[in-house]
């Protein structure tokens, strides 16, 4: 009986240790995605702050946000959604619709 109930525990062990690694490769599935969405608004971040460098200018609205990137670096690579832009705050934040994270803009 007490072996019967062992095997029953490992049974369990096994079973709850199966479930956590398909969650886990979900997980990482997300977190992999979450990762190139982040590379993405880095090199927007880092793209920006060369082109107000280079035109000595602060980007605060959409329209000149368009203008210094190119469409690829302003959606977000899993799910094409647009980039949110928050030029208004000290603080100018890019940040991805889907929850992927945001960037903030470093001043010179
Ligand atoms: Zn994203």
């Amino acid at each position: 009986m007490r072996f019967l109930m062992l095997c029953f525990a490992v049974l369990l062990l096994l079973v709850a240790c199966g479930e956590q690694t398909t969650m886990s490769i979900e997980d990482m599935r997300l977190r992999l995605e979450g990762n190139r969405c982040r590379a993405v608004l880095d090199k927007a971040a880092y793209e920006l702050m060369s082109w107000e460098y280079k035109n000595e200018q602060r980007v605060t609205t959409d329209e000149l946000l368009r203008s210094a990137l190119p469409d690829s670096l302003l959606t977000c690579p899993v799910t094409g959604e647009r980039y949110i832009f928050d030029g208004s705050s000290t603080d100018r934040t890019l940040t991805c619709p889907s929850g992927h994270g945001s960037v903030k803009l470093m001043e010179e």
